[in-house]
């Protein structure tokens, strides 16, 4: 059985507990419309095992969900009328996430839509930029064999 946690909305989405307007399936994952959209035509792509973040998920989850990004997204540009989407995860309470169970937005975007985007920007100065590159590197080696299990 893929992890599951049965106080959790999108689990419980995903075994058909709770009702949700459902687009796409796979043995890997279940799309299905936000009930609080950014803009009409937000999709939640939400991978079928309950891990709390996208960082938690496996390699093959992670990709097995993904996959369905693609037709997703032009779907949603086609019945929409989306001028661009935008594709976000919110990863923990500080980037956002509320619910716990790692999911993909596609939100559909339109000129002049009341959505406030691009983000900030924030500078490098000096050597902040390559010294960020080396700790983030010398993060990736040290993880290269770890990662969540398979
Ligand atoms: P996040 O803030 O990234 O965790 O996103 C959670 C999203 O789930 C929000 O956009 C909510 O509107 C959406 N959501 C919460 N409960 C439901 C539900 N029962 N059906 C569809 N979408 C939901
Ligand atoms: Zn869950």
């Amino acid at each position: 059985m893929p992890p599951s946690d049965p106080s959790c909305v999108f689990c419980r989405i995903v075994a058909g507990e709770i009702p949700s307007a459902r687009l796409l399936e796979s043995d890997a994952a279940v799309a299905f419309l936000d009930i609080n959209p950014i803009n009409h035509g937000h999709v939640l792509l939400v991978p079928r095992e309950h891990h709390a973040t996208l960082a938690d998920l496996s390699d093959g989850a992670a990709a097995a969900t993904a996959m369905l990004l693609p037709r997703l997204a032009r779907a949603v540009m086609k019945a929409t009328a989306a001028h661009g989407l935008n594709l976000v995860v919110n990863n923990g309470r500080a980037a956002g996430q509320t619910v716990d169970h790692g999911h993909w937005h596609l939100i559909p975007r339109f000129v002049d839509d009341a959505v406030d985007w691009p983000w900030p920007h924030v500078a490098y100065s000096g050597d902040e930029l390559d010294r960020m590159r080396d700790r983030i590197a010398r993060e990736l080696d040290a993880g290269h064999d770890e990662g969540p299990s398979a």
